[in-house]
């Protein structure tokens, strides 16, 4: 009964961008629609500040790092309201609980003599913050980073990555573990042809970052704290949210980061005591018009200026419809109006409104007996099938093709709607005419519940007209009848205009 999603957490060396956006979104749309399904969730998302990389551009930008990442945590903290986020909690880095579970999981490592000291020789990328072996490279360059690394030799502690090699393959084997299929196939063949080397877990000589328990010389890798996040908001051990809510069911991250989430991550936990997550969600990259996304791009990448121009409630639809889970997706101001023009607008907002409307204007704001001809009959088990199917990709993080049928039941109303011509028929047979309007008002009600996940504004305007609260999955199984309206308002308007 209880559901744990998370995002991956956020450096906050710059603004958030949309691809930061994309990320918030997935989860957020999880964590709804597991609400809505009945379940109590915890959704957790974050900023990662300990990273050196937040360090430098603190330095570039002639701030004390500790000052400059809490101006940027900001952002990322307003980001989820302008993108209307259902996070539980917002967990950072540098808070002391966060410190203090990350140093106890260390020293419980160590204790188990699974991190030792030793010495580290290797190539080290700065943006990435981890050593890359000759294979990574592309041109003697970080394929990420498009930047040589360096050379460097450091003391340093290990972790005994190697001595999980076998319990890791064992769970990368199960279908569910990291989810699409094609990212969990990279993961095996990546471990199984790889030697699984032991991974260094500290840096020497930085002042910024987390100290190793036993030895304040070393800061702890910014990866091995990050990571623990998932459990500190959660105040492991004791804690009893902890408790509840572990192991995760959902790590939502970026393609980039899979390696840490499915290999390194699980092999922590099992050194630690800890069980492993059940799934990891892994996404694409956004493009924008074609182009990767970089500073350059300025306000073409911003989520608050795209949210300004248009609403929330499109962004997220667009995310959603438009790029399929584990794939790399293009946003651009032109696909986003006409996803919105041809299908919120013309399909779901038009038939919502009509209904709504007429229910006004000619059934006295009430929604009367249904109509159960052979027609409804017909149409209520096409809509019954199509139900079981989005929640069937609901389920399996298949929200476009959720769409799709959502989109089609939509289609099923407007064809109903214009079939029998309410505008004639209150002439002709007032009585069926609002048989009519409650069989469609149903269909709106199931439509505001199934899209709830993606766009909670548009289905919280819709509860309202239909003066309704907090609708949930299984009140798409109940008829709404007897039952009086509010005020039928446009839910969504044409993006008209010029669109770059
Ligand atoms: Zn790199």
């Amino acid at each position: 009964m209880r559901f744990y999603v998370t995002t991956a957490i956020d450096y906050v060396n710059a603004k958030p961008h949309i691809g930061h956006a994309y990320e918030k979104v997935i989860a957020d749309i999880i964590a709804r629609f597991q609400r809505l399904r009945g379940k109590k969730v915890f959704f957790l998302t974050g900023t990662d500040e300990n990273a050196q990389k937040n360090s430098q551009a603190a330095k570039e930008a002639g701030i004390p790092t500790k000052k400059f990442v809490d101006r940027n945590v900001k952002y990322f903290k307003e980001l989820t309201g302008i993108l209307n986020i259902s996070n539980d909690h917002f967990i950072r880095t540098t808070e002391e609980s966060h410190i203090k579970i990350s140093q106890n999981i260390f020293k419980k490592v160590l204790d188990k003599g699974d991190i030792y000291k030793g010495f580290y020789q290797g190539l080290y990328c700065e943006g990435c913050e981890s050593y890359l072996t000759e294979k990574d490279l592309v041109d003697g360059k970080c394929p990420e980073h498009q930047k040589p690394p360096k050379p460097l030799k450091e003391e340093a502690y290990f972790f005994k990555l190697s001595k999980y090699k076998d319990q890791i393959i064992k769970l990368l084997e199960s279908p569910t573990f990291v989810i699409p299929k094609e990212k969990r196939n990279e993961m095996l063949s990546r471990i199984k042809s790889d030697e699984l080397k032991d991974l260094c877990v500290s840096r020497k000589g930085l002042n910024w970052g987390i100290d190793i328990p036993v030895d304040k010389k070393h800061k702890i890798y910014v990866w091995f704290d990050a990571l623990i996040n998932y459990v500190s908001a959660l105040d492991y051990p004791d804690g009893k949210k902890f408790k509840e809510f572990w192991p995760a069911d959902a790590h939502v991250i970026g393609k980039g980061i899979n390696w840490f989430h499915s290999v390194i991550w699980p092999a922590m936990l099992i050194s630690a005591g800890i069980k492993p997550p059940r799934t990891i969600l892994v996404h694409g990259y956004l493009t924008v018009n074609g182009q990767k996304i970089s500073k350059s791009l300025g306000a073409q990448i911003d989520p608050a200026e795209i949210v300004k121009r248009y609403e929330a409630d499109h962004l997220r639809y667009f995310f959603a419809k438009e790029i399929p889970m584990g794939e790399d997706g293009d946003f651009s101001s032109k696909n986003l109006a006409d996803r919105v023009n041809n299908e919120l607008v013309a399909n779901i907002s038009n038939f919502c409104y009509r209904t709504l409307s007429f229910i006004n204007r000619y059934s006295e704001s009430r929604i009367g007996k249904i109509a159960r001809g052979e027609w409804e009959k017909k149409l209520l088990k096409e809509i019954e099938k199509k139900i079981e199917n989005i929640h069937k990709c609901y389920l399996d993080y298949n929200f476009r093709d959720a769409i799709k049928q959502i989109l089609e039941i939509g289609d099923i109303g407007n064809r109903y709607f214009q079939g029998n011509e309410p505008w004639v028929l209150i002439k002709n047979d007032p009585g069926k005419c609002k048989e009519v309007l409650a069989f469609s008002a149903n269909i709106v009600k199931d439509l505001a519940i199934l899209l709830k996940p993606i766009i909670p504004e548009f289905a919280g305007k819709v509860e309202k007209q239909l003066n309704l609260k907090d609708l949930k999955w299984r009140d798409l199984k109940k008829p709404l009848e007897n039952h009086r309206t509010g005020k039928a308002k446009i839910l969504f308007r044409k993006i008209e205009g010029k669109v770059s």
